[in-house]
C-alpha cells in the first residue's frame, strides 16, 4: 500500500488525481490539504484547508507526497519531502523553480527524488530513462502556444481573462492556463526541466506542437531523438507518477493514426517574450528564477482581476527582474524575502503599467 499525501486536492491536477487513487487498490489517502476550498467528499483521514502543510505532512507520514497547490504557497510541501526523504510527485512548478539550488540541496540530503507530474517533464523523465546527462544533446520542450499561438501583439492588446482561459488543448486551473496564453509556463518549464534533469539552458530548446499530442523529446548525442506521445490527459503523467515504477492502467484512449498529423512551430518569442525573460533570468541563477516567478504571480492575479491588460504581464516582470539584485538564497528565509520583495516590486509595476 502506497499512501499519498494530496495538497491542492480540490484543483484540477488534485480532483484527477483523486480519480486515480480511486482506481488503484494499492494506492490510500493518508492526507488532503486545499487553501480554502471545502474538502468535504474528500475520503482520507487527515484534511486541512489553508494553514502549514508541514505540520499536516508530519502526521501523516505519507509515502509520497503529490504537491498539486498551485504557486510559491507549495515551497514548504516540496522543501518538506525532499528534506525528509519522501517521494514528491511534482506538479507544483513554481517551488522548484523558486527554490531551484536550495531544493536539490534538500535532495541531496533527503535521499528523496522528484517524480514529476508537469506532462513535458515527465515526458522526459521517461525518455531520458536514467540517461547519463552526457549522452543528452537537447531536451525539446513541447507546448501547444495556447489560445493566442499567432497572433500579432496589436491583436493581444485587448485580449480578456476570458479569452486567455479558453485553452485549446489542456482543461487547467486559471493560474497555469494564464500561464500558458503569455507562455511563461513553458518558462517556468524550462526553468524546472534544469533543476530536474541538471541540463544546461543552452541545451533545452522549445517547439510548438499545437495539438499537444508530443509531449516533449529528447535528442540524444548519437542523432537518437525520443519522444513521448499521447492524448493531452494529466491523468496519465499523475498515474505514472503515483504508480511509479508500476506504469499502471488508465482509463486514456490509445492513439488514433488513422487520423494523426504531427505539426511543429517555432515559438515568436518577441510576441510572447515571457519565454525569453524566464530563460535569462534562469540563465542569472541565483535567485532570479524566483523573482521571474513572484512578479507574473502577482502580474496574473491583476490580470485575472481585470486590473493589468495582458501585454503588461511581460512587463511588470522584466521590470521586477531589472530591479532585483537576484543574489543566490543561502536558506528558505532568504528565499522567502525574495519572494516577499520582488512580489512588492510588481505590485509598483502594476500602478505604473
Ligand atoms: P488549481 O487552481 O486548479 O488548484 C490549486 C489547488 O491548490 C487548489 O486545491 C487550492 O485550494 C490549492 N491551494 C492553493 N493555495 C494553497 C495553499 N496555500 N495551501 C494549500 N493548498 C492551496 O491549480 P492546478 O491547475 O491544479 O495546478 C496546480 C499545480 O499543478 C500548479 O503548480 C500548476 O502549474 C501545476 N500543473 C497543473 C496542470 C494542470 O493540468 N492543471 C498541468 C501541469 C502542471
Ligand atoms: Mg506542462
Amino acid at each position: 500500500m502506497k499512501r499519498v499525501a494530496l495538497l491542492g486536492a480540490t484543483g484540477s491536477i488534485g480532483r484527477q488525481a483523486i480519480e486515480i487513487v480511486e482506481a488503484h487498490p494499492e494506492l490510500e489517502l493518508c492526507a488532503a490539504a486545499s487553501g480554502s476550498t471545502s474538502l468535504d467528499g474528500v475520503d482520507a483521514p487527515l484534511k486541512q484547508v489553508g494553514g502549514d502543510l508541514t505540520e499536516l505532512l508530519d502526521r501523516a507520514q505519507p509515502d509520497v507526497v503529490l504537491n498539486a497547490v498551485v504557486g510559491f504557497a507549495g515551497i514548504h510541501a516540496t522543501l518538506w519531502a525532499l528534506e525528509h526523504g519522501v517521494d514528491l510527485a511534482l506538479a507544483n512548478k513554481e517551488s522548484l523553480v523558486a527554490a531551484g539550488e536550495l531544493a536539490l540541496a534538500a535532495m541531496e540530503r533527503g535521499g528523496g527524488r522528484i517524480l514529476p507530474v508537469d506532462s513535458e517533464h515527465s515526458a522526459l523523465y521517461q525518455c531520458l530513462d536514467g540517461s547519463d546527462p552526457e549522452h543528452v544533446q537537447s531536451l525539446v520542450l513541447t507546448g501547444s502556444g495556447g489560445p493566442f499561438r499567432g497572433r500579432t501583439r496589436d491583436e493581444l492588446a485587448d485580449v480578456s481573462p476570458e479569452q486567455a482561459l479558453a485553452h485549446p488543448t489542456w482543461s487547467m486551473g486559471p493560474k497555469i492556463t494564464i500561464d500558458s496564453a503569455t507562455l511563461a509556463n513553458k518558462g517556468l518549464e524550462l526553468i524546472e526541466a534544469h533543476f530536474l534533469f541538471d541540463i544546461p539552458y543552452e541545451r533545452i530548446e522549445v517547439v510548438l506542437q499545437p495539438t499537444s499530442i508530443v509531449h516533449s523529446l529528447v535528442r540524444f548525442r548519437d542523432g537518437a531523438t525520443l519522444a513521448h506521445l499521447g492524448y493531452p490527459d494529466m491523468r496519465v503523467p499523475i498515474s505514472y507518477a503515483l504508480t511509479y515504477p508500476a506504469r499502471a492502467a488508465t482509463p486514456v484512449a490509445p492513439l488514433d493514426f488513422s487520423v494523426l498529423t504531427l505539426e511543429f512551430r517555432t515559438p515568436d518569442i518577441e510576441t510572447f517574450p515571457m519565454l525569453a525573460l524566464a530563460r535569462e533570468a534562469g540563465e542569472r541563477g541565483g535567485t532570479a528564477p524566483c523573482v521571474f516567478n513572484a512578479a507574473n504571480e502577482v502580474a496574473v492575479a491583476a490580470f485575472l482581476a481585470g486590473r493589468l491588460p495582458f501585454l503588461a504581464i511581460a512587463e511588470v516582470v522584466a521590470d521586477a527582474l531589472a530591479r532585483s539584485a537576484g543574489a543566490p538564497a543561502r536558506d528558505v528565509q532568504d528565499l522567502l524575502e525574495v519572494d516577499g520583495a520582488a512580489r512588492k516590486l510588481a505590485e509598483e509595476g502594476l500602478s505604473v503599467a
